[in-house]
């Protein structure tokens, strides 16, 4: 057998070998776009959602027809039995889990410190943090080696706000981004000797429907001039980061914090 057919079949053994990875907020945005790529690079996806079951299902459905498995999850990560119902759900219609991507997260309306209420700011840390730490939890008793696990890989989505701060907008959410940077490292630290990967990616400002849930659909596009590659970056560019991430192709790299964010 020579090289050339060597490869050939190690590459399909990848394909067909990455495992089941779950995607928090993979109804539309950034998730979606991971669910799609993530399940043409050979994962079968657990698509999580918090209020759109129909987006859901399109995108369950375009898994589908790469021939990957993939279920439709509803469940919000500011709340802690959301999070143990979707787990378990994820372990007996998919079986053991060795991906997560802590996608799902949220702004509020843009505004100056004065204006936040306590409501809206325990919204954001309980989701934007608290859900990413409860599901950086329920993965490791499955992926790791002292749990029964076989390892595993855990990609989180922090934000260039974590560097950048924020301000006059929404210095509570970078703030929250700022807490995702630093709990991907120390749990890179921590859950290396468990056969777990944490690592992180930290888009720019990107052509999705979060602006719009901070009260500034257009925000990607005003401010491209702040943008060296003067664009808003797409769903896709942070999707390859992130699945490049997730997938054996990063296996060398925790506690890594891939910047997409046109040079921002
Ligand atoms: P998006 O377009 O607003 O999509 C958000 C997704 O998260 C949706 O699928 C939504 O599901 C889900 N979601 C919202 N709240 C949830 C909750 N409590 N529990 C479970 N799922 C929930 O957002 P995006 O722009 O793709 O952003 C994805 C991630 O990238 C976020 O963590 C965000 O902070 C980060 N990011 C985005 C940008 C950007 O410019 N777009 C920049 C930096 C970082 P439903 O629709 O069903 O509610």
């Amino acid at each position: 057998m020579n090289d050339l057919m060597l490869r050939f079949i190690f590459f399909n053994l990848e394909i067909i070998m990455q495992g089941v990875v779950l995607i928090t907020g993979a109804s539309r945005g950034i998730g979606a776009a991971c669910a799609t790529l993530a399940a043409q690079q050979g994962w079968d996806v657990a698509v999580n959602y918090a209020r759109d079951e129909a987006a859901a299902q399109r995108v369950v459905a375009q898994v589908q027809a790469m021939g990957r498995r993939a279920v439709a999850i509803q469940g919000d990560v500011g709340e802690e039995a959301d999070i143990l119902r979707l787990f378990d759900a994820v372990d007996r219609q998919l079986g053991r889990l060795t991906g997560l991507v802590n996608n799902a997260g949220i702004v509020a309306t843009g505004m100056r410190l004065e204006g936040y209420t306590w409501a809206r700011m325990e919204r954001i840390m309980r989701i934007n943090v608290l859900g990413t730490l409860a599901c950086c939890r329920e993965a490791v008793k499955r992926m790791s080696r002292e749990h029964g696990g076989t390892g595993g890989s855990i990609v989180n989505l922090s934000s260039a706000a974590a560097r950048l701060g924020g301000a006059n907008d929404y210095v509570d959410y970078a703030a929250s981004k700022g807490a995702v940077d630093t709990l991907t490292l120390g749990l890179a630290k921590e859950l290396a000797p468990d056969g777990i990967r944490v690592n992180a990616i930290r888009p720019g400002l990107i052509d999705t429907e979060i602006h719009a849930s901070g009260g500034k659909p257009n925000r990607a596009f005003d401010l491209s001039h702040l943008v060296p590659l003067q664009r808003p970056g797409t769903a896709d560019e942070v999707a390859q980061a992130a699945v490049w991430l997730l997938g054996e192709a990063s296996s060398y790299c925790t506690g890594t914090i891939i910047d997409v964010a046109g040079g921002r």
